[in-house]
């Protein structure tokens, strides 16, 4: 989302004469937009303002104007007065729901003494602000339905840096739909931290969830790949399972959180699911759509976790299968439950799970992409590779796929046959025949 949230900003700047400058150095302008979720994240952006720093007075030093610094994103909005004080060579500190004030912001930073903070959760949506025209850069693109979640797991900032879940009417996200459609993007990715939460108003009154909203932009003629993410598992119902079945552009892959595979730890995470529903949740989902490609989220050493606990988590992740992963300790986050709780996990034993359960993690991707070996796949290249002549692209499961292919092929799809299977990516080359591993034929 801070993905997104970043190319908005650069569309509301633009009208000011803004453009995207390719380092840091000299430029008039930085915005730095950062991630609260764990504590590595939130502290990466101090080291990193420190060096912003240094290159601000550099620039002075060349005779070259002041740089202006600004904060954004969760980091932001948490921390408001407080970066102000640790950091006062900040000139903006905003959160993520109010930057489409950033023209009146810029003008107020830029007089004397003038800085800004900005972490208002305005009554006014920012979608409504910001500028319709968008821009694409490549063939795929984000795209926010749903923001804010109201789960409160225990662990989580989310609920209080991004505020209450809202979801957009569903006629704004079709016309953004086309307007990325129409600027190039032929894959769209549905956003939200809770995007199967969606239930957008329509037209005449009713709620559109996410399943419908996936159908009416399957209806975009010029998009051929859509995708959402993430979902929250309690939250998955039929209709978005059938989707999966019916939709031809609804790529086989699902992101499907699930954290521990201990009903005890669930709980205490307030997760709203415990272990036999969501194994039953991916039983009904491969039933719909037995080629999906699941991936997940783990957190080891969430308070109280035992050894026993922890052996849950693993047996799942072995039993499920997943192409993909992220797995992380637990990081206390300050004012979440989870934080307070007692029997917090010594960090030596949570390194020791988290490596025990990426080992297993990382030879499931790998045994996946070494079976994808002999089969031909539909891949949208949409990067160079890193020799001369290559072209990267994923397939319909997000396997990245290298291959050597001529410039112009970037941004179009084609059927590869796949000769490789690596430990994060494929390689392959071109094929002449149809597309066999997916539905989706170029
Ligand atoms: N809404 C999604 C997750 C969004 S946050 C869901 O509920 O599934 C992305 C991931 O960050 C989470 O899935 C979780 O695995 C991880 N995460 C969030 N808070 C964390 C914390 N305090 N410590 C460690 N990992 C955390
Ligand atoms: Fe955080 Fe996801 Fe839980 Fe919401 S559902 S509180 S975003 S982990």
């Amino acid at each position: 989302m801070n993905v997104y949230d970043s190319e908005r900003m650069a569309e509301v700047l633009a009208p000011l004469g803004y453009v995207h400058a390719d380092t840091p150095d000299d430029a008039d302008m930085v915005i730095l937009n950062t991630c609260h979720i764990r504590e590595k994240a939130a502290e990466k952006v101090y080291s990193e303002l420190g060096r912003l720093r240094d290159m601000r007075q550099k620039r002075l030093d060349r005779g070259h104007g002041r740089m202006v610094l600004a904060v954004t994103g969760c980091v932001a909005q948490a921390e408001g007065e407080e970066m102000l004080a640790r950091a006062p060579y900040v000139d903006m500190v905003f959160g993520p729901q109010t930057y489409h004030r950033l023209p009146e912001m810029i003008a107020r930073a830029q007089r004397a003494g003038g800085r800004v903070l900005d972490t208002e959760f305005p009554l006014e949506s920012k979608f409504d602000e910001l500028p319709a025209a968008r821009k694409v850069d490549g063939a795929s693109a984000f795209l926010t339905v749903q923001e804010g979640c109201d789960k409160f797991c225990t662990y989580c900032v989310v609920p209080y840096t991004r505020g209450a879940e809202v979801s957009r009417p569903a006629n704004a996200v079709l016309s953004e739909a086309r307007e990325l459609a129409s600027a190039g993007a032929s894959e769209i990715t549905l956003i939200g931290q809770n995007v199967n939460a969606y239930h957008g108003a329509g037209d005449d009154g009713e709620t559109i969830n996410l399943a419908s909203l996936i159908s009416s932009v399957a209806e975009i003629e010029t998009v051929s790949r859509i995708r959402y993410t993430t979902s929250y598992p309690a939250e998955i119902d039929a209709a978005l399972i059938a989707a999966h079945r019916d939709i031809e552009k609804l790529m086989p892959y699902m992101h499907l959180p699930v954290q521990s595979g201990s009903d005890r730890i669930l709980k205490a995470m307030n997760r709203r699911h415990d272990r036999a529903e969501y194994l039953k949740l991916v039983d009904d989902v491969r039933a719909a759509r037995p080629d999906i490609a699941l991936s997940s989220d783990f957190i080891v050493g969430f308070p109280g976790e035992t050894d026993a606990d922890f052996e849950d988590t693993f047996n799942l992740a072995r039993d499920v299968g997943f192409v993909q992963a992220y797995s992380f300790k637990f990081s206390a986050r300050p004012g979440t439950p989870a934080a307070m709780m007692d029997f917090q996990v010594e960090e030596q034993v949570k390194s020791e799970r988290l490596e025990r359960l990426q080992q297993l993690l990382n030879s499931q991707t790998k045994a996946y992409n070494e079976a994808s070996v002999g089969k031909t796949y539909a891949v949208l290249f949409d990067r160079v590779g890193k020799k001369p002549g290559q072209l990267i692209g994923r397939n319909a499961y997000m396997q990245p796929v290298v291959v050597e292919a001529d410039a112009d092929m970037m941004y179009q799809t084609a059927n590869v046959d796949i000769t490789h299977g690596f430990a994060y990516s494929l390689g392959g080359t071109l094929a002449l025949g149809e597309s066999t591993g997916t539905r989706i034929s170029a």
